[in-house]
């Protein structure tokens, strides 16, 4: 019987996102840990090893794919009410207590999380790529757990995607490196990245650092991609009126255009005991937002009970422009050019 690492290594390929140093050890490039990794030995992620001096990565599989609204991954700027098929794979770079997605995120790092083991689906690039097509997909999007871990992959599907005229994102905590985003900026349409408080020490806890993902916002951002950014407000974690102003500023000195989510918490993984966030909160923190010069802020994970907050209004006259209900576009006013239709106002984003 094969062990969930020995099943996981026969779907690997070597990895090109890597740099080899003296006595076959392999520095990863792929995320900001840049782990020095022995032969014999994995990295952080558990996912990318060293056999006799060559790095692999996941290759050839998918623990999920569905085809799911774009508002879910969340993009609110990006081809609204879109199909995004949306695939991922195991592991991560970070160990996050709240995490969302931990069965999927934290094989081989939490016992508990093993049995995601039986959700892998070998797969080729063309095959997911048709797959999603035939649900009149338009987007493909990397998520569910860290895609940074697994670029070469999907780099491949990427590919496989542009050819059939699709757009590509990736759902990611940010932890990169320039060289991943070098390498993904072919590719890479819209990157939906996490800032997930302000704190260094905090971010340290979760496995990540803040400047990192900061760098990460800004270089995504000036290679062209269509960054948005979230927020999970968790209280008494990152939901202070300190953290939110710095989050919303440094967000603003990138630009004004970056839409932020402040989503709700709810208890998850190891916070289990951790109090949900108020629909009070997250207008706090949404008012924080535009307060700080950020022209759309949105509140999610409370759908129906943020008011306006989950819809787009132009910033120059202040028309409803998108009416949203949880993930549901119901009205779309923009026009193909991007503009409002009242003022003519350009609409930051990607809407044709
Ligand atoms: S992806 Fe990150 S955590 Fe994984 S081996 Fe590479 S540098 Fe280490």
């Amino acid at each position: 019987m094969k062990t969930v690492r020995e099943k996981l290594d026969a779907l690997s390929k070597a990895a090109w996102l890597s740099e080899t140093l003296a006595d076959e050890v392999v520095r990863c490039q792929a995320c900001a840990h840049r782990c020095h990794i022995q032969p014999g030995r994995r990295g952080i992620c558990q996912m990318r090893y060293n056999r006799e001096g060559q790095l692999y990565a996941p290759w050839g599989y998918v623990a999920a794919a569905n085809v799911d609204p774009i508002e879910k991954k969340p993009f609110m700027h990006f081809l609204p009410g879109s199909a995004a098929l949306t695939f991922g794979m195991l592991g991560c770079n970070f160990h996050c207590d709240f995490c969302q997605n931990w069965v999927s995120s934290q094989t081989l790092r939490d016992p508990a999380a093993d049995g995601s083991i039986n959700y892998i689906q070998p797969i080729s690039p063309q095959e997911l790529i048709d797959y999603g097509v035939r649900h009149g997909a338009q987007v493909v999007a990397s998520s569910y757990n860290e895609p940074l871990i697994t670029t070469e992959w999907a780099v491949e599907i990427f590919k496989a995607a542009k050819e059939k005229g699709l757009r590509c994102v990736y759902v990611s905590n940010g932890y990169a490196t320039p060289e991943a985003l070098q390498a993904l900026a072919p590719y890479l349409d819209g990157y939906k990245i996490d800032l997930k408080c302000w704190s260094d020490t905090r971010y340290r806890e979760l496995g990540g650092s803040l400047q990192v993902v900061l760098d990460t916002i800004r270089r995504a951002h000036d290679l062209g991609m269509w960054v948005e950014v979230v927020t999970l407000v968790i209280p008494g974690f990152n939901d202070s009126n300190e953290d939110l102003w710095e989050s919303a500023r440094y967000l603003a000195s990138v630009s004004v255009d970056i839409p932020w989510h402040v989503t709700a918490f709810h208890p998850m993984y190891k916070r289990l005991d951790g109090q949900r966030t108020e629909t009070t909160t997250l207008q706090r923190a949404a008012e924080i937002g535009q307060e700080a010069g950020l022209r759309y802020v949105y509140a999610g994970n409370l759908p129906g009970r943020v008011g306006s907050l989950e819809d787009t209004h132009c910033p120059a006259c202040g028309r409803l422009l998108v009416q949203r209900a949880g993930f549901s576009v119901l009205a779309n006013h923009i026009s193909a050019q991007g503009t409002c239709p009242d003022c003519g106002q350009e609409i930051a984003g990607v809407w044709s």
